[in-house]
């Protein structure tokens, strides 16, 4: 399955709420493999469909050993836990801050065959499903940051070269600064 581009900061489609699935044919299926593929490729820990231009709610994750798929995702706090630490977004490409989130959720979804699907999640992995499922929303980290730290990741985001940019980059020419190793999304 081939590596897709990943849509960047900018770019309409990480701002518009995705539609549910309600057909799991091959389409969709070819959707979960292009996602994975992409997400790996690129070193992700996660990847949500808008993130290939495709406005549906899939989102592929592999983080803390646990890798998978999950359309229709809703999800819940367990306890009151909450984590505080680095967060990045294979959007938002070179770039971290610290976000806060539940530090346990459990999500709820369908797998690519249209059956029912549970995951828990704590640290990583709990952090991924809230992540994921925000691009669903056409939700971005840089929205959930304190706003002291919102601002300052707003004032870098207006000066990134490529934020904005047409995300369809050509084949060989990468605009893209190094994507940060930080838990990208
Ligand atoms: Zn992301």
């Amino acid at each position: 399955m081939p590596v897709q581009p990943v849509r960047l900061f900018g770019d309409p489609v990480l701002r518009t709420s995705a539609a549910e699935v309600t057909t799991f044919d091959a389409e969709l299926r070819r959707l979960v493999a292009d996602l994975t593929d992409t997400m790996h490729d690129e070193g992700g820990a996660g990847l949500a469909a808008p993130q290939l231009g495709v406005g549906l709610r899939v989102f592929t994750y592999d983080c803390d050993g646990f890798t998978g798929h999950l359309v229709n995702p809703t999800w819940e706090a367990v306890g009151d836990e909450e984590q505080f630490g680095p967060e990045g977004c294979l959007s938002i490409p070179g770039l971290a801050w610290d976000c806060r989130r539940h530090l346990h959720v459990v999500a709820h979804g369908f797998d690519m065959y249209g059956e029912p699907v549970t995951i828990e999640g704590s640290e990583i992995l709990a952090r991924c499903i809230q992540h994921e499922v925000d691009h669903l929303d056409g939700v971005l980290f840089v929205d959930r940051l304190d706003a002291e730290a919102r601002e300052a990741a707003l004032a870098v985001l207006r000066d990134a070269e490529w934020a904005g940019e047409q995300a369809y980059l050509p084949a060989g020419e990468p605009l893209r600064p190094p994507v940060v190793k930080v838990s990208p999304h």
